[in-house]
């Protein structure tokens, strides 16, 4: 199937209410083009070169997400136009992207990314030390940020009970944080692949999926 076939298919299936990420990490330029000609204008990417890179030679109405781990040296490339930063994991990182927001002039909406998964994973931030923060309270003072809502990776497993309890998690904790935040927090991006009918099950509002649309990912190039 064409890239073109794969992403109707996938749009079609979904709910109205859940958005979809096309995640072209490693794909090349003319695979967004195709997915675009075919109404797609939500593109996720992990890394922050690439990402500009792509943003300078694509149309202007596309909205970049990035879902991958972010240093904060890199902030800078993505800064003047990422649409949704998916993968705030720690305090250091949303100070550096309010910084440099404010540099652009601009306020960058994000996501908490929350480790779940129960296998050990370098991302995401530990529930216990997330609310600590939010209760400490200084990020309130974070004018160019707006915290959107939260995300996950779930356990890479076969076993579908598993990948569940993570889902269900994080909905847990989305309903927990939610006392911080006002009605803008209301994005839960879960769901990948091989899980995202699962995570929709769940409540996933935002699903990311690259393979299912433009195929396998070939990392060495
Ligand atoms: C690569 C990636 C995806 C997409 O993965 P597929 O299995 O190809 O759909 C989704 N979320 C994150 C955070 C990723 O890094």
């Amino acid at each position: 199937m064409s890239i073109t076939d794969n992403l109707l298919k996938i749009k079609g299936s979904l709910p109205k209410n859940v958005t979809l990420v096309a995640v072209s990490k490693t794909h090349p330029t003319e695979a967004v083009a195709k997915a675009y000609a075919a109404g797609q204008r939500i593109f996720g990417e992990s890394r922050p070169q690439e990402m500009r890179d792509k943003y300078t030679s694509l149309p202007k109405d596309i909205e970049w997400h990035m879902i991958g781990h972010l240093q904060t040296n890199k902030v800078k490339y993505i800064a003047p136009f990422v649409a949704l930063v998916h993968s705030i994991d720690s305090q250091r990182l949303l100070e550096c992207i309010n910084h440099e927001a404010a540099k652009n002039s601009r306020v960058i909406d994000i996501l908490l990314e929350i480790h779940v998964a129960e296998e050990i994973s370098k991302t995401g931030w530990d529930i216990a030390e997330l609310r600590a923060y939010l209760e400490e309270g200084s990020w309130r003072e974070l004018k160019n940020v707006r915290i959107r809502g939260v995300m996950s990776i779930a356990t890479n497993t076969d076993d579908e009970s598993r990948v569940r309890g993570d889902f269900e998690r994080l909905m847990e904790y989305r309903a927990q944080l939610a006392e911080y935040f006002d009605e803008n927090f209301n994005i839960v991006s879960m769901g990948m692949s091989d899980d995202y009918e699962l995570a929709i099950a769940c409540g996933s509002t935002m699903v990311r999926i690259g393979s299912k649309i433009f195929g396998e990912r070939d990392y060495s190039k």
